[in-house]
């Protein structure tokens, strides 16, 4: 440690977004609904805490729908899922409740109309994300082609009069998805999109926010899953703004060793990171000599997501399984989309931010600190 105490700054927004909240909120409704076992469709966000969590408490996470006995409900995760497995699921007379964000709702409704509209649909993303496999799983006239630089864009050997359209995972880093979709229109003049990217208003906001944290820091902190993509988009933000960046799951990460030298270090953490694991991670560095944490001025976020059909209204005494319903399909996860809208028109193109959020909070505020997630930190 310095001779000075270590400063700890931590980035404003950092940590669950309202797309995570609604879909841990979701499950935790189910639980309380419908008791345990519930079967959950691939972990419910990226973050073991979180899965272990709900795990502990009677979750069963599934990657294939035969493995969810007939009749029985099934949550499928914040990432969304391909159109066969809502069919699978129907086929097994599953109760769905669908805990997809909406902001990736919206992308699936994208592709569709590109693809009504006669287009052949580009998604920027990561292939073999869980986000990126739904996506790409969209029912659509042609097969989505998944590219992630432009090195696959080269590879593909569409006629330049190709009525292309493209859209993106919710996660990518803004400046890497700005050259790419360049790269595209170079290709397909005629290209449709989004206005700018769907990279979603909380991955844009955290994005920005660590840039700010990283002009102020020696180097920075992420605390998120390593299979996350909007953390490691966050250790790669920070570090092209200059300085070191480490991604830890959690405190038992650390290497004090790290912190040689610094006089300030920043922390973010991933939209799918409980604040438990923030909190934790700040006792460390306090009990290791560092001063108290002060969050930076930043946006405050007011994002809030109405709950998936079946679980909007008050609690109610637990439901016969049987007989099955349909899963509600599109137009419930779009009136969900329109909740969101009205306050945030992040995919529209205006500056992301001041769509998303409606205050500040004062320098040196700790609050979020003190705040305990109901998620243990392990
Ligand atoms: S990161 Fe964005 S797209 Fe993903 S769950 Fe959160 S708000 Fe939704």
């Amino acid at each position: 440690m310095a001779t000075q105490p270590l400063q700890i700054l931590l980035a404003q927004p950092r940590g669950f977004c309202a797309g995570v909240e609604r879909a841990i909120d979701s499950v935790e409704r189910a639980l309380a609904r419908f008791g345990a076992p519930l079967h959950v469709f691939h972990e419910i966000v990226h973050n073991r805490q979180v899965v272990d969590d709900l795990r502990g408490r009677g979750v069963v996470f599934v990657n294939d729908v035969a493995q969810v006995p007939r009749g029985e409900v099934l949550v499928f995760s914040a990432h969304g899922v391909a159109d066969s497995v809502l069919d699978a699921a129907q086929a097994r007379g599953l109760r769905v409740i669908d805990a997809t964000c909406p902001l990736v709702s919206k992308v699936h409704q994208q592709v569709r109309q590109y693809s009504a509209d006669g287009r052949r649909v580009i998604l920027i993303g990561q292939a073999g994300h869980d986000e990126v496999e739904g996506t790409r799983g969209v029912a659509a006239a042609e097969p989505l082609e998944v590219v992630g630089s432009a090195a696959d864009i080269a590879a593909l050997n569409w006629p330049a009069d190709t009525r292309a359209a493209y859209v993106t995972q919710t996660t990518l880093s803004i400046d890497d998805t700005a050259g790419l979709i360049d790269t595209l229109r170079q290709r397909w003049p005629d290209l449709q999109g989004p206005n700018t990217s769907d990279i979603c208003y909380a991955s844009q906001n955290r994005q920005f926010a660590v840039r700010a944290l990283a002009r102020q820091v020696d180097a920075v902190l992420v605390v998120g899953a390593r299979h996350s993509a909007n953390a490691a988009r966050l250790r790669e933000v920070a570090e092209q703004a200059g300085v070191p960046a480490w991604l830890i799951e959690h405190v038992g990460e650390l290497n004090p060793a790290w912190l040689d030298g610094l006089q300030r270090v920043g922390i973010t953490a991933a939209a799918s990171t409980p604040p438990s694991l923030v909190d934790a991670l700040c006792d460390r560095l306090v009990a290791l000599g560092a001063s108290a944490p002060r969050a930076l001025p930043g946006e405050v976020e007011r994002v809030r997501f109405r709950l998936p059909a079946g679980l909007d209204t008050p609690a109610l005494p637990e439901q016969p399984r049987a007989p099955p319903r349909l899963h509600p399909g599109p137009p419930a996860v779009m009136s969900a989309l329109g909740a969101h809208q009205s306050s945030s028109n992040s995919q529209a193109g205006a500056p992301i931010a001041a769509q998303a959020t409606s205050s500040t909070l004062d320098e040196g505020d700790t609050s979020a600190w003190n705040r305990r997630s109901k998620v243990a930190a392990k």
